[in-house]
């Protein structure tokens, strides 16, 4: 009697960019309602979805480490413990693939939100996962989660998920806080290129080496079949949803017609793929298999 398997192998994938080694590290995923979706009716998306064999709104959730000119960073942590228990597998993961997290230097984020940054410290004992990492971010993050008016205008779900959370997490890094403000080289071959909206210092990355380029969108999408059929979709949780559907817009263009190899943090995992226009929209074409590295 053979038997069958019981759980899934570690989400890991390689993938070269010229001398660059990235590795894709899933966190798992998150399953939610359409209810947060805006300038799209919940029936118009749940038919889009469909036509994608997609019984539901399911959120892939992605990290990437980046080994480049001998050094290893990793952009985006996870989700800890503080979403769902389909999640927070970025520390299991960066461990399946040989790993040791003390081995990382640099840890970049997108934008602090609870998927993204919960995983940078351990909550019950306050310990950084990353102890020797620095963190790399837009100024404009730390400035806004951590500011006590605007964290007051919020929900209570905003206010503990989004900013104490997010406050929780970064805290333990202080001492070794790199922000930056404007497009620029962040770490050899990575260069952080903002693209505000979804929240006010969200930022893309651009890994280049010799001719070939990954663009690392981030939250460019939170629903990939329906926000390229339909950049305008955005989401309740963007901070300024008419910047972030215009920045979306703005990495489409720049994606289709570079013709760029890009992946997300919500993108299915592994998540490369090309962005294509189709219609009034784009549409994804996942990247083939790799092999040889
Ligand atoms: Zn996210």
């Amino acid at each position: 009697m053979i038997k069958a398997p019981q759980q899934q192998v570690p989400g890991v994938f390689h993938r070269r960019v010229g001398d660059i080694i990235v590795t894709a590290i899933s966190d798992g995923f998150l399953d939610g309602g359409l209810e947060v979706l805006r300038n799209i009716s919940e029936e118009e998306a749940r038919r889009i979805l469909a036509d994608n064999f997609r019984p539901a709104r399911r959120t892939a959730v992605n990290a990437f480490l980046i080994y480049s000119a001998g050094r290893l960073a990793l952009i985006e942590t996870g989700s800890g413990n503080y979403l769902l228990p389909t999640a927070g597998k970025v520390l299991a993961n960066i461990r399946a693939a040989g790993v040791d997290p003390g081995s990382i230097e640099a840890v970049l984020l997108t934008h602090m939100h609870p998927d993204h940054s919960a995983g940078l410290t351990d909550v019950t004992t306050g310990k950084r996962n990353y102890p020797n990492a620095e963190l790399v971010m837009h100024e404009n993050e730390p400035a806004h989660w951590f500011d006590d008016a605007k964290m007051a205008k919020g929900t209570d779900r905003e206010k503990k998920l989004y900013f104490q959370a997010g406050r929780d997490q970064v805290t333990p890094y202080k001492d070794r806080w790199r922000l930056f403000k404007a497009e620029g080289e962040v770490f050899p071959g990575i260069t952080a290129i903002p693209r505000q909206g979804h929240t006010p210092g969200h930022t893309t990355y651009m890994i280049s080496s010799g001719k070939e380029q990954l663009l690392i969108w981030g939250d460019t999408v939170h629903v990939p079949e329906v926000q390229t059929a339909r950049p305008e979709v955005c989401m309740d949780f963007d901070t300024d949803k008419d910047m972030a559907a215009s920045s979306r817009r703005k990495v489409f263009d720049m994606a289709a017609t570079d013709r760029l190899l890009v992946t997300g943090m919500h993108l299915h995992f592994p998540g490369f793929a090309h962005l294509v226009r189709d219609g009034a929209g784009y549409r994804l074409i996942p990247a083939a298999w790799e092999q040889a590295l």
